[in-house]
């Protein structure tokens, strides 16, 4: 180890920065945020220190350096462009055994920073003790991704309850007591925005006799339309706390292949599939498991709440008052549209999109097709393979041209991707003579015209 990674309490201290350029600007930035008092000693500060540096109150010295300078202060930073100068604030401070830093020159450093992540009050720091910092900062994107942005949230939660856990928990009982918060459902409320609700359960948790921790919870979650990079944060979380995962056939293999491996999967179907559970049964299991005091994950196609039946869902869990969420995700609209190069609205073509279920009931469509066929609309339809047809030929007769722009995608963002393109005229044929398998999309308007020139990515089929 080349360095003692420690963190250092500046709060109220005088630090000192030498320079007035942008990384000085920054360095200034950190300090205040630590709470350090800053001095800038500087000829002149650059556009960098702007409005909210000024209003933080820094001290502008325009002077240049001095040894005797550094007498008054707990730390200091070099940052100017000047190496000369740069070395003189190194040796003087080093001379007094200030602390100093020389931004780049790790050599002449004292202290180096780190790239940090910061969920205060909770801090990571990340340091390749100089030798590559882009190697560090990469590192640190990683970080930010795994780490919930309400991070700092839940350990202001675990701060403020640290002294009543300590009093009520022994050891070794304690540690497993805060693993059991910080990545449970009383985490899953604070990363949610219910911080009221997480204390009382809290609270109510170490009230009760024998600590236990009361009931299931269940995450409604969006799993996206099949590509599993299109998962959210909060969705491959959830997935991967688990106990049991109730799926639909729209959720693809490579999504379910990132639930947590010892998650019970249960298989729900879709209506019009075989083995399918019924609604009604759908949202009785999810009460029963989430009574079981197991974490459940009702994953689901795209977003659950288009066309998702994610509605009625959480309607049962409210009535049961089971403990529930919403996650949501990138719906097939979206994703799709992205993935074929078809913009959904554009400002030349389409100032409007609408989301329209084709599902027939009866053989039939029972939609306002006249507020459909509007120009300068795009329209999607979900569940329209059926009635491609159908659909093609209304819109015709209620005023959109025969000749509009028509797509159809199959299993979109997926490696088995396929883009159809024809008008309303064409459509239904190109459909017939091209062996279409579910899940399919339909995207009817001028915008489907752009998708020429926009298609970036087309997987072999
Ligand atoms: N809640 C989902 C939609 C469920 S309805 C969402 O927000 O995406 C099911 C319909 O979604 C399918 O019939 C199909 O029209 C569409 N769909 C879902 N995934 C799709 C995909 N990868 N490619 C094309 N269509 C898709």
């Amino acid at each position: 180890m080349d360095f003692l990674p420690i963190f250092l309490d500046i709060r109220g201290q005088p630090c000192l920065v030498v320079g007035g350029g942008e990384v000085a600007a920054r360095k200034c930035a950190l300090l205040l945020r630590a709470g350090a008092r800053v001095t800038v000693l500087a000829p002149a500060l650059g556009a960098a220190f702007d409005a909210d540096l000024a209003a933080a109150r820094i001290v502008h010295r325009a002077a240049s350096f001095r040894e005797e300078d550094l007498e008054s202060y707990a730390l200091a930073i070099a940052a100017t462009s000047d190496q000369n100068v740069n070395r003189t604030v190194a040796a003087a401070a080093r001379a007094r055994r200030i602390p100093v830093n020389v931004v780049d020159q790790p050599a002449l450093c004292s202290f180096i920073l780190p790239s940090i992540i910061e969920r205060a009050p909770l801090i990571v720091a990340v340091s390749s003790g100089g030798a590559s910092p882009v190697l560090a900062r990469l590192l640190r994107a990683r970080l930010e991704s795994l780490i919930p942005a309400g991070y700092g949230r839940l350990a202001a939660l675990a701060g403020a309850f640290r002294d009543r856990v300590k009093a009520r928990v022994r050891p070794p009982e304690r540690r497993r007591f805060w693993e059991r918060v910080l990545q449970g459902p009383i985490a899953e409320l604070v990363f949610s925005g219910r911080e009221a609700e997480a204390h009382r359960v809290l609270q109510a948790t170490l009230d009760d006799a024998r600590l236990a921790f009361t009931g299931g919870e269940v995450s409604l979650v969006g799993a996206g339309p099949g590509d599993p990079d299109l998962l959210t944060f909060r969705a491959l979380r959830l997935m991967q706390q688990a106990d049991v995962v109730v799926y639909d056939r729209l959720v693809s293999r490579p999504i379910l292949d990132l639930v947590r491996l010892e998650a019970e999967r249960i298989y729900a179907g879709k209506e019009r599939a075989q083995h399918a559970l019924p609604q009604e049964d759908i949202n009785r299991l999810l009460v029963r498991l989430a009574r079981e005091g197991k974490r459940v994950v009702r994953l689901k196609g795209g977003d659950p709440f288009i066309f998702g039946r994610g509605g009625e869902e959480i309607d049962t869990l409210a009535a049961e008052g089971i403990p529930f969420q919403v996650v949501p995700g990138i719906t097939a609209a979206a994703g799709c549209a992205s993935y074929a190069g078809i913009p959904l609205t554009h400002r030349d073509y389409s100032q409007s999109v609408v989301f329209v279920t084709g599902h027939m009931q009866d053989g039939s469509m029972n939609l306002n097709w006249r507020a459909l066929a509007q120009p300068h609309q795009t329209i999607v339809f979900y569940m329209g393979l059926l009635g491609v047809d159908l659909l093609c030929r209304e819109l015709a007769a209620h005023g959109l041209p025969a000749g509009t722009p028509a797509a159809l995608i199959q299993a979109g963002t997926t490696p088995q991707q396929r883009v159809l393109t024809g008008t309303l005229q064409t459509l239904p044929g190109i459909v017939q003579r091209s062996d279409v398998k579910a899940p399919t999309l339909i995207i009817i308007g001028e915008v489907v015209r752009l998708r020429e020139r926009l298609k970036w990515f087309e997987p072999a089929a």
